[in-house]
């Protein structure tokens, strides 16, 4: 499997964390979401290279959508197998079985930066237009993430926030959230060289992990502290299950980037959410529609 014409962040040698081997995936431990696991973000964007590897020639991403069907391990031989076809679909498993299931669309083709590949589903189009001066507009902090570590001292639980999707430590994706004036959130990722490919071009997987913590966090930001009591008091916590990413236009080499979301609905343990990655001209880029399940933290949790 595979072609000499491909390369992406996820699978080039010049990435000291690559995780995409051919038809084998193991994630290193710089791509942690929860404790011990794996950033979903990362791992449904990473579904991605191996099509894209199969697909041979140039090509850019379309669609990705990956479901989360257990906890993904770090440091572990996961088997990919492709079924390839109109929408191509991607299942990651190993001896416990199935990991991730996805579907992935591609377009052939070998794309500059900022052309466009497709509009956003109309269903969103309306929310987007109401998110897009968001994406310019000045943050107010304390960031998200800093108050809800502020939140977990006080209640002297949980560790540091080692998310490679949303920790502010170096190791991660350097991806600031903050609260706007409604519901929405508001997010500020600041690339590395590394993020780009030798055209300048934002990496897809990358695309996939800014758009998928943004998705907790504006669920977790309907609390005045963060949901900070609903994991100490309720034993509760938000995790990805589906995250999908529409690729609207071919991002450039920026400084910076802006996530917005948004909560487009939620019943029960279920959220269903949308993030759209912009720069700061407001151009729109990627709209991922996420649905996050509202579980019990699990023992190593805790
Ligand atoms: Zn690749
Ligand atoms: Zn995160």
């Amino acid at each position: 499997m595979g072609t000499p014409s491909h390369s992406c962040f996820l699978c080039s040698s010049d990435n000291p964390d690559v995780a995409v081997f051919g038809d084998v995936i193991r994630y290193p431990d710089r791509y942690v979401g929860p404790p011990q696991r794996a950033h979903g973000g990362i791992a449904v964007g990473s579904l991605l290279c191996p099509v894209r590897a199969a697909e041979g020639g140039e090509n850019w991403a379309h669609f990705v959508s990956g479901r989360l069907r257990r906890p993904i391990p770090l440091n572990k031989d996961l088997g990919v197998e492709l079924v390839l076809g109109e929408l191509h679909e991607v299942s990651v498993a190993d001896e416990d079985g199935l990991a991730m299931t996805g579907t992935v669309r591609l377009q052939a083709g070998d794309f500059a930066p900022e052309t466009f590949i497709q509009e956003a589903p109309e269903e969103l189009r309306g929310h987007l237009e109401e998110m897009a001066p968001l994406a310019n507009a000045p943050l107010a902090g304390p960031s998200l993430i800093s108050q809800s570590s502020a939140y977990q001292d006080k209640t002297s639980r949980g560790g540091i926030n080692g998310c490679y999707g949303c920790s502010e430590q170096s190791h991660a994706l350097r991806h600031k959230m903050y609260r706007t004036a409604g519901s929405d959130i508001v997010s500020q990722f600041l690339p590395e060289p590394v993020h780009f490919d030798d055209q300048g071009r934002l990496d897809t997987g990358i695309i996939a992990a800014v758009t998928d913590c943004p998705n907790l966090w504006v669920l977790m930001a309907q609390h005045a502290d963060l949901g900070a009591a609903l994991q100490a008091e309720e034993g509760r916590i938000w995790i990805t299950g589906t995250h999908s990413v529409h690729y609207l236009r071919v991002p450039g080499r920026q400084k910076e980037f802006r996530v917005v979301t948004r909560i487009l609905s939620q019943e029960g343990r279920k959220g269903l959410t949308t993030a759209a990655l912009f720069d700061l001209d407001g151009t729109l880029y990627a709209v991922a529609e996420a649905v996050s399940i509202l579980i019990d933290v699990p023992p190593e949790m805790m």
